[in-house]
């Protein structure tokens, strides 16, 4: 049995990850912090608030007092950080806030975590798992081999490189400080709960409102997509099995470029093919895919970084992990809980 903190877990894969471990993990006691940024949504979480199956307490993980009070109270022996800034292009616009929360926050859920499990109490048997991200690594070119954990971190945004810092400050406290830690990269997550500002969550919801679907310059840039659940499937490996001061890559080998991406989207929706419910959803027949009517160009993103593709042998020969999920069955299953969504008007 454990006690774990999820920070962040009102969003998207937090929420994720909360749901999967109260199932699996019944007899665990869980509180979420979450400071319900634009991206986190207390109603992700109702069902298991109103049913006492988590505590949730809506606050910053930047104050570091309060993480002290939530370890002391509820006896937290491991912290899960999903809280942090999370959309590249926001970085771009107004990077403070990624500084501040993915940076300062990590840092101070460290500072808490050090205070309260080694100096003012012995918690030996604690763990400080830090989520992180492929593009830590940085930008892949055509046919460079994919990045193992030991690759060098060469961030490109904001968000990256406030992500990558972060991951330094959780390896300085484990050498330092003997904290036990451990960090998962993983690449893009699609999936239920994900918010509609990111890519999939976007050509969904303009597909289905006959708006055209923004693409970064020529559209050929790839990514490594894994569908939640792998990702919350790959933590709990590691948190119940993963060695400390160790870093996992966790990625799917499934690899699309964005317009690739957009077109498994398309033909699952045609395959779907979901009638009207509301007068802003259109008839997909509509769509003349053929002739690209439904996407547009937009100018690239300032530093866009190519490909990301992460080497995941690490996690599958050592803790025994893969993943169990396809990208069609999962997109298919996605596209339908955003219709429902959408059908609720949320
Ligand atoms: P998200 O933006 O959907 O959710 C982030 C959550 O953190 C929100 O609920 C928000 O309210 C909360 N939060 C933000 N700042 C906070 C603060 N200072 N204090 C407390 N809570 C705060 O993000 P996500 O997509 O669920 O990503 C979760 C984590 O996984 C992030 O650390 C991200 O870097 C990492 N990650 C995401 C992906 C992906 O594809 N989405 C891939 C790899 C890694």
């Amino acid at each position: 049995m454990a006690n774990i903190l999820v920070t962040g877990g009102a969003g998207f894969i937090g929420t994720n990850f909360t749901y999967y471990w109260v199932k699996q993990h019944p007899a665990d006691t869980i509180v979420v912090l979450d400071a319900l940024t634009y991206a986190g949504n207390i109603n992700n979480l109702t069902p298991l608030i109103t049913s006492n199956k988590i505590t949730f307490v809506h606050g910053n993980i930047c104050d570091t007092t309060l993480v002290e009070q939530l370890l002391e109270k509820y006896n937290i022996t491991t912290i899960v950080n999903f809280a942090a800034e999370s959309h590249v292009d926001r970085s771009i616009q107004d990077p403070d806030v990624f500084i501040q929360s993915n940076i300062i926050g990590t840092h101070s859920l460290l500072k808490a975590a050090q205070n309260m499990w080694q100096e003012k109490r012995n918690v030996t048997d604690h763990q400080f798992h830090q989520v992180s991200t492929d593009e830590v690594y940085g930008s892949l070119d055509e046919g460079e081999p994919s990045f193992e954990e030991t690759a060098p971190y060469r961030p490109s945004s904001p968000y990256s490189a406030s992500k990558a810092s972060a991951d330094h400050l959780v390896k300085a406290y484990n050498k330092t400080f003997g904290l036990k830690t451990t960090i998962s990269i993983c690449s893009n997550n699609f999936g239920p709960y994900q918010h509609q500002e990111k890519f999939i969550p976007l050509c969904i919801k303009n597909l289905l409102q006959g708006k055209k679907i923004p693409i970064y310059g020529d559209g050929k840039n790839i990514r490594e997509w894994i569908y939640v659940e792998d990702h919350c499937r790959g933590i709990e490996s590691i948190l119940l099995k993963g060695l400390s001061g160790e870093t996992y890559n966790i990625g799917s080998d499934t690899h699309k470029s964005n317009l690739e991406t957009v077109t498994c989207i398309y033909m699952a929706l045609l395959e779907l093919h979901p009638q009207p419910h509301t007068q802003n959803f259109i008839e997909l027949d509509t769509i003349n895919f053929k002739n690209d009517d439904h996407i547009y160009y937009t100018k690239d993103r300032p530093g866009h970084d190519y490909k990301y593709s992460l080497d995941s042998r690490k996690i599958r020969e050592q803790l025994n992990f893969s993943k169990t999920s396809s990208f069609n069955p999962r997109l298919h299953e996605t596209i339908r809980w955003f219709i429902e969504k959408l059908k609720q008007g949320s």
